[in-house]
């Protein structure tokens, strides 16, 4: 009893949020009967998310309507490296992160790889939840 709750990030992209609340749920989090939360768009696996997980969803980075994508949770698989004097370093522990699985701009009609390929794109089209949570942002740093 007592623990800390920790929050999802507000809805971003593709996503197409209904509500203009910013910091509304994303569209795609749903809640299983056995209590899990997952996430539709992912295509394939284990579809469970958390906050750290949708932290670092590609798809809310690039926070565009015209995206269409899938994602996959890409887990990279430590490795234990055992020195002579009994020693043990573990490489390559890092968090898992959401990727994409599929995604392309249906506007230009392009695929997508990465955040990377939406920067600076004059054609983006700001899913108005990911909008004002940024008016917010900016707000809160001009005080
Ligand atoms: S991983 Fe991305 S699309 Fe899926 S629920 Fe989290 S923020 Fe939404
Ligand atoms: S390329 Fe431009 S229009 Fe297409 S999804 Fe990315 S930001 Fe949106």
């Amino acid at each position: 009893m007592g623990g800390t709750i920790t929050p999802f990030p507000g809805a971003t992209a593709s996503h197409r949020p209904r509500s203009l609340v910013p910091q509304a749920p994303c569209e795609h989090r749903q809640v299983t009967a056995d209590g899990r939360i997952v996430c539709r768009k992912v295509a394939r696996g284990d579809a469970e998310v958390s906050p750290a997980l949708c932290a670092s969803c590609p798809a809310a980075l690039a926070g565009c309507e015209h995206l269409r994508f899938t994602l996959r949770k890409y887990a990279p698989v430590p490795i234990v490296v055992r020195y002579g004097g009994g020693r043990t370093e573990v490489w390559g522990d890092a968090p898992p992160a959401m990727r994409f699985e599929r995604a392309a701009c249906a506007l230009r009609r392009e695929p997508i790889g990465s955040p990377a390929d939406c920067a600076g794109c004059a054609l983006r089209a700001t899913v108005p939840a990911v909008a004002a949570a940024q008016r917010q942002r900016q707000s809160a740093a001009a005080r």
